[in-house]
């Protein structure tokens, strides 16, 4: 259903990207609804750096807002560049159906000389840009808040000089964390990645960019009531995490740590009353601020409910005073992430508690005053079966006065690029179909509530996560079919390829190198 665009508008309060001239066009898509977009602040963020870029004016575009630009409905063939954020996966067939639908050419080798650049970034772009490369001129690998404007002047800088498409291309490829796909050539034999063949003069691996987050605030610029956190105004105190969970692809691409200094964060906060009462804090571990009572403090005095991104399970153990201030912030449900019921698997994880101390945190919690926890686990475990999870939640909700409300949110587990588990063998769809029916059905002789991700999605995901370029650039036939997540498709693909549909995604490559090696990721090291 397509949204109708002028009451979305009249909705709309901050920031107006309608009052803003430039010589040049910047669209920004986002890949899902408008009501997740503008609940996004890496897409937020990236228009308003946008905006502030002297010489360029910015759009949006949406999967439900027609196919032309949210502001001026301009054809986004139009644009000078295209931009878009991919956060997971299965987001590259709404980036190929967006192309589709606007008319703008899906492969990037097929883009005319006067068609945008299209330049793709987000945590996804740092974990396997070989999966976006049929499709981005340009993949910006890291964080780019501060290289986003000297990027832009650099492609106006290739204008000044009359480059060619090519051209262009190849004076940004020197550019810090700018992978231009079409000047590598993955070679491929069998079930080894036998890494890269380059264009002389390209750099030989991408060094991952990072920022000082320090420099620069992240805060919500649009609001509306028609954002999935409805009229929440949202800021990022901090980035990258302490922990290190062998799993975790966040913690993996945002590693290490940086908390934003406590004036910085107030100022975000006086930002943000003038248009809304509601706060969300956005981090991968909010609590680790060193300062995070006196933001709380803060936030409660300028008459904000406060809600949290997530929460570490570890830190909240360690800082249980917390949770009088969570109280007080009107949390109803604290959701943590156990990941799996087994004390030695969490340890291997990293994930700290044993069964004790989940107990005694969990009862604390509702001591506390907050009436409702949700645990989240992950299944299709190939380290032990779901029968373990299920041990855990059931001994927790013996100890749990029934006033109290105990819920599961789970997903499978995909081991992510640049993580510990990046060559792991997964389990068979077979077996994650079982694991799944097991784990669904002891939680309903328990009564209790949980929800969970697609078996089928989950599997296209475990399928992408780790693929090649190859693949990858099959994607648009199969939409054109019907869609992307029709597994006779896929099966059929694969096939051609030489590759089992049921059996290639749970190990895809043999040896250490892979189609993500072309990442310099150093801060996998700190
Ligand atoms: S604590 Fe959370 S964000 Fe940090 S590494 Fe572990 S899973 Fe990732």
């Amino acid at each position: 259903m397509i949204l109708n665009i002028t009451h979305l508008k009249n909705l709309e309060r901050g920031l107006s990207l309608n009052n803003k001239m430039g010589k040049y066009l910047f669209v920004g898509c986002f890949p899902g609804p408008y009501e997740m977009g503008m609940a996004n602040l890496g897409y937020q963020s990236v228009l308003k750096t946008v905006f502030d870029s002297p010489q360029w004016r910015v759009e949006r575009l949406f999967t439900d807002t027609g196919i032309r630009t949210f502001e001026k409905s301009i054809p986004v063939a139009e644009a000078d560049i295209v931009g878009l954020t991919l956060g997971f996966e299965i987001e590259i067939f709404s980036l190929v159906q967006l192309f589709m639908d606007s008319g703008l050419e899906v492969y990037a080798n097929k883009r005319a000389e006067n068609q945008p650049l299209v330049l793709v970034g987000g945590p996804l772009a740092s974990l396997n840009p070989e999966i976006i490369a049929p499709f981005a001129d340009i993949v910006f690998i890291g964080e780019s808040e501060e290289s986003l404007p000297d990027l832009l002047t650099a492609w106006e800088e290739a204008q000044d000089l009359d480059l060619s498409r090519q051209e262009t291309l190849f004076y940004l490829s020197r550019f810090p964390g700018v992978y231009v796909p079409r000047f590598y050539f993955p070679m491929v034999k069998g079930s080894i990645f036998k890494g890269f063949e380059k264009v002389g003069g390209v750099p030989e691996r991408i060094q991952k960019q990072r920022v000082d987050v320090s420099r620069f605030e992240v805060f919500s610029h649009i609001y509306t009531s028609q954002s999935f956190f409805k009229n929440m105004g949202l800021m990022e105190i901090n980035r990258g995490c302490s922990y290190r969970c062998r799993f975790c692809a966040g913690g993996a691409i945002y590693r290490p740590l940086r908390q934003r200094p406590i004036e910085m964060v107030m100022k975000m906060i006086d930002n943000l009353e003038k248009f809304t009462s509601h706060l969300g804090i956005i981090g991968s571990d909010v609590l680790s601020h060193p300062q995070w009572e006196d933001i709380i403090k803060y936030a409660i005095k300028n008459a904000f409910t406060v809600n949290f991104s997530s929460l570490s399970a570890v830190t909240l153990s360690r800082r249980r005073e917390y949770l009088s201030y969570l109280v007080k912030c009107g949390i109803k449900t604290l959701t943590l992430a156990p990941e799996s019921g087994d004390a030695e698997t969490r340890q291997y994880f990293g994930k700290g508690l044993d069964d004790e101390e989940w107990t005694d945190l969990i009862q604390n919690i509702f001591q506390s005053g907050i009436p409702k926890v949700k645990l989240y686990f992950m299944i299709g475990k190939a380290f032990h079966s779901a029968e373990k999870d299920l041990d855990f939640i059931h001994k927790l909700s013996r100890k749990i006065n029934s006033k109290h409300q105990l819920s599961v949110s789970y997903s499978f587990l995909v081991p992510k690029p640049h993580t510990d588990l990046e060559n792991m063998k997964s389990l068979s769809f077979l077996a994650w179909k079982k694991e799944r029916e097991l784990f669904e059905t002891g939680l309903k002789k328990m009564k209790i509530r949980f929800s969970g991700e697609s078996l089928r999605v989950a599997w296209i995901e475990l399928l992408l996560a780790r693929a090649d370029r190859f693949l990858a650039q099959e994607i648009p036939n199969l939409m054109k079919q019907k869609n992307g997540l029709v597994f006779n498709q896929w099966k059929t693909v694969l096939k051609k390829m030489g590759r089992e549909f049921d059996e290639w995604p749970r190990h895809p490559w043999e040896g250490d190198l892979y189609p993500w090696s072309i990442i310099d990721n150093h801060e996998r090291r700190l």
